[in-house]
């Protein structure tokens, strides 16, 4: 009989073998507290530490407004959502949420998924799969939920070479012009900290007729004027089909959304099995991402403080002489190659300074692109600055002089 127990034994230490072994940190985030959290040590203890990896780009995660909300909608609503989105689980908050998120790219409609995971992944494999004869064009860097979903579509899909326009161009041109053509593509990546050439790309996609998918995850709240996200910095929301965003970075909370055109909304509503086959977000949570986006809709504060703290993070590693590497967003990645010893530099950094910077490795980056990715925030202070920036060069100098 097969070895389950034993084959599967065998592939976790394959993994750690090659240092892809995953080990989560245990934290305690506190409201009011962030960027500090506690971390739960090998030996039992709870250390304080500051975060310099999270997502949570704004701190909306404990903005007042988003706690207050939540906790009046817990009090009035309950925990969660008791069904479906067809079957009893459509609260008001959700109505008024897709509303709020349809109005912050100005489009027609929006929908929720339970995570931007979710939203690309059914998404793209619903409207993809619905085009007779339909051809997928995907960015060579799109996220795992992009791929996800354009393979199970089960169309056939042709990858361009990371943010290259003119490789799209010339793809799309090889291809029947008659064929509805699908671009998928993303404003700002996560790992190398990359915006794509969104007007080069959506010009040439909308030359050769297709539709276009854009997924803004990284970039909703964090920029444009109202914080719709890249796209509405870049006045283009119009030329976009379908715009992805995600309600668990920027906007702090959890979720997924996709905004477009009605029909478009509609059919994948009423297709998508990631939307139908689950149940609704609960109350609170909406409460919170609506609280979140109305404020982020209006107040330029934290995005503000965030591209200072940015800046400010950015220039003083490189006086240091750390070798970040160039990125135009939010995002610095800091790529050390080899996944032992980029885990040895977290290791050190979490447990002799405090600092918390994850090692990301395979399958998240390539097999040798293993990296630290800071994420500096508005709640970051000087002196917190001041820390990283001296245990990262003390490392980088001791790593050059060995
Ligand atoms: N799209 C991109 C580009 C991402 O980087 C991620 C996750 O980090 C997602 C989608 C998934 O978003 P979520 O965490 O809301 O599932």
């Amino acid at each position: 009989m097969f070895d389950f127990r034993g084959f599967f034994e065998g592939a976790n230490a394959k993994l750690r073998r090659k240092h892809h072994y995953r080990v989560f940190r245990e934290l305690r985030r506190s409201p009011g507290r962030f960027p500090r959290a506690e971390w739960h040590a090998p030996d039992g203890s709870w250390r304080d530490v500051t975060v310099w990896c999270s997502n949570d780009y704004l701190g909306m995660s404990q903005h007042p407004a988003v706690l207050d909300t939540a906790r009046a909608a817990l009090a009035r609503y309950g925990a969660g959502a008791g069904g479906t989105r067809n079957i009893s689980g459509t609260t008001d908050l959700l109505v008024a949420l897709e509303r709020e998120l349809a109005d912050w790219h100005a489009k027609d409609a929006a929908l929720l998924f339970s995570s931007g995971y979710v939203a690309n992944d059914t998404t793209l494999a619903t409207l993809a799969r619905a085009l007779p004869g339909g051809v997928v064009f995907s960015d060579a860097a799109n996220h795992a939920s992009m791929i996800q979903g354009i393979r199970a579509s089960r169309q056939r899909c042709v990858v361009f070479r990371h943010n290259d326009a003119a490789h799209l161009d010339g793809l799309l041109a090889a291809h029947d012009p008659a064929a509805p053509k699908l671009v998928a593509f993303e404003s700002l990546y996560s790992m190398d900290g990359d915006i794509a050439p969104l007007a080069d790309l959506l010009t040439v996609a909308k030359r050769h007729g297709a539709l276009t998918f854009v997924d803004e995850t990284h970039a909703v709240g964090v920029h444009g004027p109202r914080g719709g996200g890249l796209l509405e910095a870049h006045g283009l929301l119009d030329t976009v089909d379908v715009v992805q965003g995600g309600l668990g970075k920027g906007v702090g909370v959890v979720g997924g959304f996709i905004t477009g055109a009605a029909a478009i909304i509609d059919f994948v509503r009423s297709h998508a099995p990631g939307f139908i086959f689950t149940t609704a977000l609960p109350p609170h949570v909406a409460a919170a991402a609506l609280a979140s986006v109305r404020h982020l809709k209006t107040s330029g504060l934290e995005r503000a403080a965030l591209q200072a703290r940015v800046a400010s993070v950015r220039s003083a590693l490189a006086a240091a002489g750390v070798p970040i590497a160039p990125a135009p967003g939010q995002i610095i990645p800091l790529v050390i190659g080899d996944a032992a010893a980029c885990r040895a530099l977290a290791d050190e950094l979490l447990e002799v300074h405090g600092i918390y910077l994850q090692a990301i490795v395979f399958p998240t980056v390539p097999r040798d692109g293993a990296r630290l990715r800071i994420t500096p925030g508005p709640l970051h202070t000087d002196a917190d600055q001041a820390q990283l920036v001296a245990a990262l060069a003390s490392a980088f100098a001791r790593r050059q002089a060995a």
